[in-house]
């Protein structure tokens, strides 16, 4: 074959080809040297490929063809919530009123936009049992750090702002939870999880004291696994003056099941894109609204949107608020999404995704549980975490089983993730897949685990299937090449 498609689309290029001739203009040719400054001229001609329309195309769709989406193949990538986004919310979202209009329109004329936004937060309400919520935030980790500005606020509020600078974050926590802490500007605590792999209520007990500002806890945590001490931790961290952050990014276990706010939570960020539908993994935009009980609302992130008779608009008059957090008003696309989403499944379709996410991951760690260490053995919620220790004395880490699976079809799961878990792979199926497709998944990975044990050298060498076979990850990162380099090699 003389084109192989993984050619860079410069090395295909060929002096003078193009992909349309343009008739001679009769607009008569500016005088560019008069228009253009001479210090904004370029010395030397930009390199642009010249290729045909035809070579265009096959370029990019052999590119696309390398990408590996949900709609690809199944994507059990623990804690991400890699569900299928039914099209229609995408069709929705680019409907000419939502996606041609400006933020800094007069409100008048956004009425609709604003509705959609006060409606969707009226729905977030009843998902979270919160009191008033913000879209602002542009993803969990920006809701995080807004939800403990506001902890700051609050604290400070009443006097006690210099005494209460540490923040709780156990340690199955995703990193984020101690990375906003710290952008916060508070110190952070970690809690040691008990044998059951939660927060213990005595190690709690121990770490928390007149200086705590508060503590962030996913629940269920990252383990998968529900926190069923929840309202005795609430209690305990009320008791002591301080406040209680749920990290929503596992909304997809508790939907119409339970609420933040019945768990005794005070702040809540859900990420829209993960639970309701927005693609993502590619980068964003993602949406991390937050949700506050009722004395903490004066904080809330500015401006807020309110009803007044039938008119919707955007309220700036909030002294104790902890300002904007982001421009304009939050990832509306997102939002029109995830409020699309809302309303097609209604109250009944989301207390079914939560069922059938739980009832997936209860379904395929029961298959895996013969073949591989699961360090915690009790029912789990939407997401269960697998040790790959018995490969390891094999000689086949948990990477490995991870690049194996690429060969299978499959992505591959969150590996090395909850850092408590040695040789941990953390699977999060969703609702959205088909017991065959759950079933082929489990094949896989028993397949997998036999190939360990026979023939560990095969699957050490994977991935084999692959245009690239294994990355050399640190250079990739400390030294990426991320243009052109004519000669292969060249710095
Ligand atoms: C994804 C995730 C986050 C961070 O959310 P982003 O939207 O990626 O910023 C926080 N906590 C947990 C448990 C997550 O899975």
């Amino acid at each position: 074959m003389h084109t192989t498609y993984n050619d860079l689309v410069f090395e295909i290029s060929r002096k003078g080809r193009q992909a349309y001739s343009l008739p001679e203009s009769s607009i008569e040719k500016t005088d560019l040297d008069a228009v253009i400054p001479a210090h904004l001229k370029r010395e030397i001609p930009a390199e642009l490929p010249e290729i045909s329309e035809l070579q265009v195309m096959r370029h990019y769709t052999a590119l696309s063809n390398k990408n590996f989406g949900v709609e690809t193949g199944f994507y059990p990538l623990g804690s991400c919530t890699m569900k299928y986004n039914p099209k229609v919310n995408e069709d929705i979202a680019r409907y000419s009123g939502f996606s041609n209009i400006h933020p800094l329109q007069p409100e008048m004329t956004a009425q609709g936009a604003l509705e959609l936004m006060y409606r969707l937060e009226e729905n977030l309400k009843e998902v979270t049992g919160m009191d008033a919520i913000s879209l602002q935030p542009a993803a969990g980790a920006q809701g995080e750090w807004s939800g403990l500005l506001i902890f700051k606020a609050f604290h400070e509020a009443n006097g006690e702002g210099e005494q209460r600078k540490k923040i709780l974050v156990p340690d199955s926590a995703h990193g984020t939870n101690p990375a906003s802490a710290v952008v916060a500007g508070f110190d952070v605590v970690e809690i040691k999880s008990n044998k059951e792999g939660r927060v213990g209520v005595e190690a709690l007990k121990e770490a928390i004291g007149p200086d705590t500002a508060g503590l962030m806890l996913t629940n269920p945590n990252t383990l998968g696994l529900f926190e069923v001490d929840i309202v005795e931790i609430a209690r305990i961290v009320h008791d002591a003056g301080g406040l209680l952050y749920y990290d929503g990014a596992n909304a997809n276990a508790i939907l119409g099941k339970s609420t933040p706010g019945e768990m005794g939570f005070d702040v809540v960020h859900l990420n829209l894109h993960k639970s309701f539908s927005t693609p993502h993994g590619g980068g964003g935009p993602g949406s991390g609204p937050i949700g506050v009980v009722d004395y903490l609302t004066d904080f809330m992130p500015s401006p807020r949107i309110e009803k007044n008779e039938d008119m919707y608009k955007l309220t700036y008059d909030h002294p104790k608020s902890i300002g904007r957090v982001k421009g304009y008003y939050g990832n509306f696309g997102v939002n029109v999404r995830a409020y699309a989403y809302i309303r097609s499944m209604g109250a009944e379709g989301l207390r079914q995704v939560s069922e059938d996410a739980v009832l997936h991951a209860n379904y395929l760690k029961a298959r895996l549980e013969p073949y591989f260490d699961t360090p915690f053995k009790s029912i789990c919620k939407h997401e269960f975490v697998l040790s790959g220790n018995r490969q390891k004395k094999l000689g086949v880490r948990t990477l490995d089983i991870a690049k194996r699976l690429l060969d299978y079809g499959f992505y591959a799961p969150t590996v090395y993730f909850p850092l408590i878990v040695e040789e941990c792979l953390m699977i999060e199926p969703t609702e959205t897949e088909a017991k065959e497709t759950l079933d082929a998944f489990a094949d896989a990975m028993i397949e997998i685990a036999k190939e360990a044990e026979a023939n560990p050298e095969h699957v050490t060498g994977a991935p084999y299937t692959k245009s690239v076979r294994r990355l050399d990850e640190v250079t990739a990162a400390r030294k990426p090449v991320v243009t052109y380099q004519r000669e292969t090699g060249a710095e």
